[in-house]
């Protein structure tokens, strides 16, 4: 392929010089084309705004390290590594703050113009060396939106809020209740709540309780 000289037709060329602005896209002149030679690259960078789904993201701003190896290989450039994230949003069940950070692994080729790898490639199967620079965002972009969880939770087990106050289950004691219930009443209670549950269901509140159908006497 005689297209290594020539830019696609269309191709953002303006990118290139705004990149000097962009510690996220990395300059490859030092690592040069010579296939082998290898570059190991430690860096922290503050992360661009919108890497989230939902309910977690990273800050915008927030202290990305990356632990990289660039390896010039025959079509382009392999980065491959281990990034670090903070992350912080709302847990899902008891909106609690939750902040925490990922450990990534990335591992992608970035094609040279020209390479037959790009030229094989759609434009969206690919990452692509923008003339002499390599942008690392959407790589490690990708690796933390596949990662993040749709639904944080603060810890594994949380309780999610009391449906009635709103308060933080975990904050409770454990026999939390708002039922005021004076023990002399309970007996009654019990019956009320029995005749409720046969009023919903209209097609069998002749029949036995539902719950005593299930009791397994040889399980006991
Ligand atoms: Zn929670
Ligand atoms: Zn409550």
């Amino acid at each position: 392929m005689p297209a290594a000289s020539s830019p696609r037709p269309g191709a953002a060329s303006t990118d290139v010089r705004r990149s000097a602005a962009d510690p996220w896209k990395l300059d490859l002149r030092e690592l040069g084309r010579r296939a082998g030679s290898m570059r190991e690259w430690n860096a922290t960078l503050p992360a661009p705004a919108g890497w989230g789904v939902e309910m977690i993201g990273v800050p915008e701003g927030a202290p990305v390290q990356l632990h990289l190896r660039l390896e010039s290989v025959m079509e382009g450039v392999l980065v491959s590594g281990q990034v670090d994230v903070p992350v912080a949003g709302q847990c899902a069940r008891c909106l609690e703050p939750v902040t925490d950070s990922l450990e990534l692994d990335v591992q992608e080729l970035y094609a040279y113009a020209g390479s037959t790898t790009e030229a094989t490639s759609e434009e969206d199967e690919v990452r692509r060396i923008d003339g002499e620079h390599l942008d690392l965002a959407p790589l490690v972009r990708d690796a933390v939106v596949l990662t993040l969880p749709l639904s944080p939770t603060c810890t594994p087990d949380c309780a999610g809020l009391c449906v009635d106050c709103g308060e933080r289950l975990d904050d409770l004691p454990a026999d939390h209740s708002h039922e005021v219930l004076d023990p002399r009443w309970a007996g009654l209670a019990a019956r009320l709540a029995g005749e409720t549950d046969s009023a919903e269901k209209t097609d069998s509140a002749e029949g036995p309780q539902p719950g005593s159908a299930r009791t397994n006497p040889e399980e006991i």
